[in-house]
């Protein structure tokens, strides 16, 4: 057997390849995780998921205020007060402070090596790293992950300027709440985002080529989501294909296709995002991408080069913090111990605008396309103590069930916690329960989770 420095090297400290590491020390061997950046946490902690949901609390707080529900009342938070994008940001940078002092001392405790620099393949074993200083070490390793991510993807037509015209990286960092904002897509950081500025007080328009919102969830989560987006005033600009962005003295134009123009003082492009493979030479290690600029790995991560596993937003869909982490942790165990651990029943999604949606399983469309015959119950957050108390009316929870099997096939939430109440389905249908054991269930009174048992009982009147 050659002899490595490393068990294991993990490109990238973001959620994938902080998970990898840390599992990998568990079983005591020894590694190491390459990162390029001054600071630990990846997209995921620095310029995506942890920055983006505190900047939404921020939101949801400003927002509360604009609900008929007691926190109208006590609410004491409001966009409109002096500085208070000011204080968001640094209460921001605290959490993220917080949060990367927590994954060091993780990493330190299980006596992984942090080696800061760009990493590139020498050979399928050797990995070049050119630190901060431009000081360069070969590291070898029997196995190796990649994690390095993904980042907005930015065409060349669109002229960003990290001041008017942003992707969401720099959106994140300006200091003052926009008057008119300008979101270019209808995916789920552009919603996301479209929801927060919105709550500040931007005036918000949503540019989209698709009908709808989000276009792959269930129409009717839909519907209540583009009814509560024009409730706060968000224009939204669906089935318009843009043709043009200009940056003006003013702040930002753009003309579609059917010839009409929207000005605003800031503009977010949300289209898309693009694997990080850019610096890694991957030919030296025999990888290549495909025509879509995707390397190929099979159901264990492994690319054609079976000690060299790719995760995270580098692997492609769902590109998520919570799947990453699973998937370093799955790779880690195949790799040093041949074991293939599995996801324990469907994946739950979060979308986290204003108001939240979460899902796990089947939309009705989808139940359609397959000719499932099913049945749906609602239950109303309006109809719930709990609802009326916090001045979520609007929010429901929706359960798709097998007319025949009385199987779970699908859970659909918008509203207060969505992203928490989706937990309570998702664990139902890991354990493959019938409707009946949400409609025979005693949940807490008053909670939101209850209309989990009225819509169960609206789906047994239907058996
Ligand atoms: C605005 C926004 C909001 C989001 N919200 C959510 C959410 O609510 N929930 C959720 O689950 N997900 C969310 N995501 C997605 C989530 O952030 C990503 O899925 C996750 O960060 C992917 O993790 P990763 O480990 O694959 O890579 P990343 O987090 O992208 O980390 C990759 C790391 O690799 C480093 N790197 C790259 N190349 C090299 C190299 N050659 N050498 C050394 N280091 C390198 C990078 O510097 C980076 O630190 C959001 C993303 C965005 C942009």
């Amino acid at each position: 057997m050659p002899s490595f420095d490393y068990d294991l090297l993990v490109i990238g400290s973001g959620p994938g390849g902080e998970s990898a590491a840390i599992a990998a020390a568990k079983l005591g061997k020894k590694v190491a995780i390459i990162e390029r950046k001054p600071y630990v946490g990846g997209v995921s902690l620095q310029t995506g998921t942890i920055p983006s949901k505190a900047l939404r609390e921020a939101a949801y707080l400003a927002n509360r205020s604009s609900s008929w529900g007691m926190r109208r009342s006590l609410q004491n938070c409001t966009a409109s007060k002096n500085g208070f994008l000011t204080d968001t940001l640094r209460l921001i940078s605290q959490v993220v402070d917080h949060k990367e002092a927590q994954i060091l001392s993780k990493l330190m405790r299980h006596g992984v090596t942090l080696i800061p620099g760009e990493a590139s393949f020498i050979d399928t074993h050797s990995l070049q790293v050119v630190g901060p200083h431009g000081d360069e070490q070969h590291i070898t390793a029997a196995y190796i992950i990649l994690a390095t991510g993904s980042r907005p993807r930015r065409p060349k037509s669109v002229p960003f300027d990290k001041q008017v015209i942003l992707d969401s990286s720099s959106l994140l960092k300006i200091a003052h709440v926009p008057a008119s904002l300008i979101v270019v897509g209808g995916g789920v950081i552009a919603c996301e985002f479209a929801s927060i500025f919105a709550s500040f007080g931007s005036k918000v328009t949503v540019i989209d080529s698709h009908a709808q919102l989000l276009a792959y969830m269930d129409d009717d989560i839909v519907t209540v989501l583009s009814d509560e987006f024009k409730a706060m005033n968000i224009k939204l600009c669906m089935n318009t294909r843009l043709k043009e962005i200009t940056r003006t003295t003013e702040g930002v134009k753009v003309t579609t296709e059917t010839g009409d123009t929207l000005q605003a003082d800031t503009l977010l492009y949300a289209l898309g995002r693009k694997p990080n493979y850019g610096l890694l030479n991957l030919d030296k290690a025999g990888l290549f991408a495909d025509d879509q600029g995707w390397v190929r790995i099979n159901e264990h991560y492994q690319t054609s080069e079976q000690h060299i596993y790719i995760i995270g937003d580098l692997a492609g869909r769902p590109s998520l913090a919570s799947t990453a982490k699973e998937q370093g942790r799955i790779t880690v165990h195949h790799a040093f111990e041949g074991k293939v651990l599995h996801n324990t029943g469907p994946l739950p999604m979060a979308i986290y605008t204003i108001p939240e949606v979460s899902y796990v399983g089947e939309t009705e469309r989808e139940l359609q396309q397959r000719n499932v015959n099913y049945i749906k119950g609602v239950g109303y957050y309006g109809n719930t103590a709990r609802g009326q108390i916090i001045g979520d009316e609007q929010g429901l929870v929706k359960l798709l069930v097998d007319r025949d099997s009385r199987d779970i096939l699908g859970v659909h939430i918008i509203g207060e916690s969505a992203s928490e109440l989706i937990h309570v389905g998702q664990m139902a249908m890991t354990c493959q329960a019938k409707v009946d054991v949400l409609a025979t269930t005693v949940f807490n009174y008053p909670t939101l989770a209850q209309c989990y048992k009225s819509a169960a009982l609206e789906c047994l009147q239907q058996l």
